[in-house]
């Protein structure tokens, strides 16, 4: 597999990255990660939005634009010939010797692109849905900034792998925040969507962002609100979104059937509308 590395496309083999690099030692670096559909990106422009505000929110300076970024995801995507899966982008603060404090502004960044083909629209998951157990949010306060600090939600997820589930719903004074890596809803048994509202306890999605339009295309009624543990429990159906995972449907939620324990409607509706609109607006 070819890769990206400050400026060089080169094997995978051949990448080199300092042992002082601050995303190595201090986890001081953001990234995003963007779905690929018929060889194009979809939210290309809504994902270098939030990496600005990542970097934005950590100070860290970055010379690249919009237009060099998506000329290298690219240049990936042909090189590798990805006709479906994922382009990851990392960008840390660069590497100097270890100090906790930040070392000069015009330290280069370290930037890092790879591609991953994965078939992710005819996902064996998704048809069965996913069954996911709830684990108490223990993650910094900021979990707003996509920082490459993602112990914690690694734990989370071997602990659901432990207890014979697919993901973990991560939960903070009996709330319900987001998934390990996605945004979690419900549907209510009277059909509204819910979905917690914005602020530093979650990720703002880029594919929530878009499935929730579709929702209000879609005329559906959608809280913006956080939701129990209970609540979901007791929901018609339940789902998650993430650029990896489109709209996946949760069947079990603490081993509790939701609904029928079938992928439900709207979920697989919300999914097919997004897949469509994600194909038109591709670039
Ligand atoms: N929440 C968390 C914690 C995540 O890691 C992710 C995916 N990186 C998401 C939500 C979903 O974001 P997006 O729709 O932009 O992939």
């Amino acid at each position: 597999r070819q890769v990206y590395v400050n400026g060089d496309y080169l094997p995978e083999t051949e990448a080199r990255i300092s042992v002082f690099d601050r995303g190595f030692l201090f986890a001081d670096g953001v990234y995003e990660v963007t779905l690929v559909l018929d060889g194009k990106l979809v939210d290309f422009a809504g994902h270098m939005r939030r990496l600005r505000r990542s970097l934005g929110e950590l100070g860290m300076a970055f010379a690249l634009t919009d237009e060099d970024l998506l000329d290298i995801h690219r240049e990936l995507i042909r090189q590798n010939d990805i006709e479906e899966g994922l382009v990851y982008l990392q960008v840390t603060r660069g590497s100097a010797d270890r100090d906790f404090l930040f070392p000069a502004e015009e330290t280069p960044n370290t930037v890092v692109l790879f591609t991953q083909k994965k078939s992710l629209v005819d996902s064996p998951l998704a048809e069965r849905g996913q069954h996911v157990v709830t684990v108490e949010d223990l993650r910094w306060r900021r979990c707003d900034i996509k920082t490459v600090q993602l112990l914690y939600p690694s734990m989370a997820k071997m602990e659901a792998k432990s207890r014979g589930a697919d993901d973990a719903w991560l939960v903070k004074d009996g709330y319900v925040t987001e998934g390990s890596s996605n945004n979690a809803y419900i549907v209510t048994p009277e059909g509204t969507v819910v979905t917690r509202d914005l602020s530093t306890d979650i990720l703002h999605g880029i594919t929530r962002e878009a499935v929730l339009q579709c929702a209000e295309d879609l005329q559906l009624r959608i809280e913006e609100r956080p939701f129990t543990v209970e609540e979901a429990e007791n929901a018609a159906e339940a789902f998650s979104t993430s650029a990896s995972g489109l709209v996946s449907p949760v069947v079990r939620i603490n081993g509790r059937e939701v609904g029928p324990g079938r992928p439900g409607p709207i979920a697989a509706r919300l999914r097919q509308i997004y897949l469509e609109r994600s194909r038109a607006s591709a670039v």
